[in-house]
C-alpha cells in the first residue's frame, strides 16, 4: 500500500471548467472568480467574500481591512504555521504568542486573558484542522479589551459553531484553497464579511488598490478611470482557479460527509488502542476534518512510530512545530507548554475523501500493531 496524507478530490468536472476559461481568453480575476466568491458567501451565510491568491494573502487583506498596521501587536496561537506571522508581519506588525487548549489544539483563552497587554492591537484565533475556535469567548475579550479580530479559517470551510458555519459570527474570516485544504483551487483564498465597507477595501487592496475592477474597465470599453484610495498588493485569483472553484464548491457537501465518515471509523477504531486520542469535538462545534490529528500517550515515540508508518506505506506527519521554535522566529521566545507537549505528542494521520475502506483498516491495524 502507498497511502498519501491529503488528496484533493477532484475530476473530469473541474479539468473541463478550467479548459472553458482558457477558450473564453479572459485569464485573471474575473466572472468565474465573482461566481465563485457568491456561491462561498451564500454558502456560509455572509453577504460578501472576496477571493484572493492564498489564505495568506487573505489574512494579510484582513488585517489591514481592521486597521492592523506598522509596529502593532496581533495575539496570535503559537501551535500553527508560518502563514499566519508571515501575514502579520507583511503589513509590519508583530506577533505575540499564547498558548492553545491540550484538548482543541485551538487558542485558549485563558492563556489570553493571562497575556494580555494594554497596548496589543489585534487577535487571530485559528480554527486549527479544521474545528472551530471558542469564537464567542474570543469576541468576548476582544469587546472588554477593544481588541480586533481576524479568524483565520483556512482549514474550517463547512465546519460549524453554535450551528453556524466558521465565518458566519461577525469577523473577517479567512479561508485557503491549498491542496491540503477542504477543497481547493491549487493556490488561493477568501474573505468572508458582512460588512460593506470592508468588502469594498477587501476588493481594492487585492488588485493594487485599484477602486474599479480589471472586468468592469474592461466592459466599459476605457470610460471608466480607476482610483486609488488606499495601497495594495496584487492578490488577485485567476478566473481557472475560479472556476475549478465552482466545481469544487459543488462538491463540498460530499467532501464533508466522506470526510466526516473516515473520521468516525478511526475514532471508532482508536477506541480500542491503548496510548491513542482520537480529536475531541466539543458539543457546539461540527469539525470539517480537514486533517485527523491523534495524540499519543508520553510513553509512546512519536518519532519511531512516524519512521514505521511511513515503512509500511502510510504517510504520516509529526504535529505542529510553535512557531518560536523556528530559528527565524527565535527572538519571539514565549514558551507555550501545551504547544510543545503537543509538537512532541500529536501525528497526522492520512485524510482525503476518496480513501477506500481497504486503505482505512490498513491505517488502524497498521496503527494498533505499532503502539
Ligand atoms: C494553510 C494554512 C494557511 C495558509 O494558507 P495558504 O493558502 O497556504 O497561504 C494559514 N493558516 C492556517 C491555519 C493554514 O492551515
Amino acid at each position: 500500500m502507498d497511502i498519501p496524507l491529503a488528496k484533493p478530490y477532484t475530476d473530469e468536472r473541474e479539468i473541463k471548467a478550467v479548459s472553458e476559461v482558457i477558450r473564453s481568453g479572459w485569464f485573471s480575476q474575473g466572472e468565474k472568480v465573482e461566481e465563485f466568491e457568491q456561491m462561498v458567501a451564500d454558502y456560509i451565510g455572509v453577504r460578501h467574500c472576496i477571493a484572493v491568491s492564498s489564505g495568506t494573502a487573505a489574512l494579510a487583506v484582513a488585517l489591514k481591512l481592521v486597521g492592523v498596521r506598522y509596529n502593532d501587536n496581533v495575539i496570535c496561537p503559537a501551535f500553527t504555521c508560518m502563514a499566519n506571522v508571515n501575514a502579520i508581519f507583511a503589513v509590519g506588525a508583530v506577533p505575540v504568542f499564547v498558548d492553545v487548549d491540550p484538548k482543541t489544539f485551538n487558542i485558549s483563552s485563558e492563556s489570553v486573558r493571562q497575556n494580555i497587554r494594554f497596548y496589543d492591537d489585534a487577535i487571530m484565533p485559528i480554527h486549527q484542522i479544521g474545528m472551530s475556535a471558542d469564537i464567542h469567548a474570543i469576541n468576548e475579550i476582544a469587546n472588554q479589551h477593544e481588541l480586533e479580530i481576524v479568524e483565520d479559517a483556512a482549514c474550517a470551510l463547512g465546519a460549524k459553531y453554535k450551528g453556524k458555519k466558521v465565518g458566519y459570527w461577525g469577523n473577517p474570516t479567512c479561508f485557503s484553497f491549498h491542496p491540503r485544504k477542504v477543497i481547493t483551487t491549487g493556490e488561493g483564498g477568501m474573505i468572508a464579511t458582512d460588512d460593506n465597507d470592508y468588502a469594498m477595501r477587501a476588493r481594492a487592496i487585492r488588485s493594487h488598490g485599484f477602486s474599479v475592477s480589471d472586468i468592469k474597465r474592461h466592459k466599459s470599453r476605457g470610460t471608466i478611470i480607476p482610483s486609488c484610495n488606499e495601497i495594495g498588493f496584487n492578490y488577485r485569483m485567476t478566473d481557472m482557479q475560479g472556476a475549478m472553484g465552482v466545481e469544487q464548491m459543488k462538491k463540498l457537501p460530499d467532501i464533508l460527509a466522506l470526510r466526516k465518515k473516515i473520521a468516525c471509523y478511526y475514532d471508532e477504531r482508536i477506541k480500542g488502542i491503548g496510548g491513542v486520542e482520537s480529536p475531541y469535538v466539543p458539543e457546539e462545534c461540527t469539525h470539517s476534518y480537514q486533517s485527523y490529528l491523534i495524540t499519543l500517550d508520553k510513553k509512546t515515540d512519536r518519532d519511531k512510530l512516524l519512521i514505521e508508518m511511513s515503512k509500511a506505506g502510510i504517510s504520516c506527519r509529526h504535529g505542529i512545530k510553535p512557531l518560536y521554535m523556528e530559528p527565524c522566529l527565535k527572538y519571539f521566545e514565549k514558551p507555550c507548554p501545551v504547544a510543545e507537549d503537543l509538537y512532541n505528542r500529536t501525528m497526522f494521520l492520512p485524510i482525503y475523501p476518496d480513501m477506500g475502506e481497504a486503505e482505512l483498516s490498513y491505517v488502524m491495524d497498521t496503527l494498533e500493531a505499532l503502539v
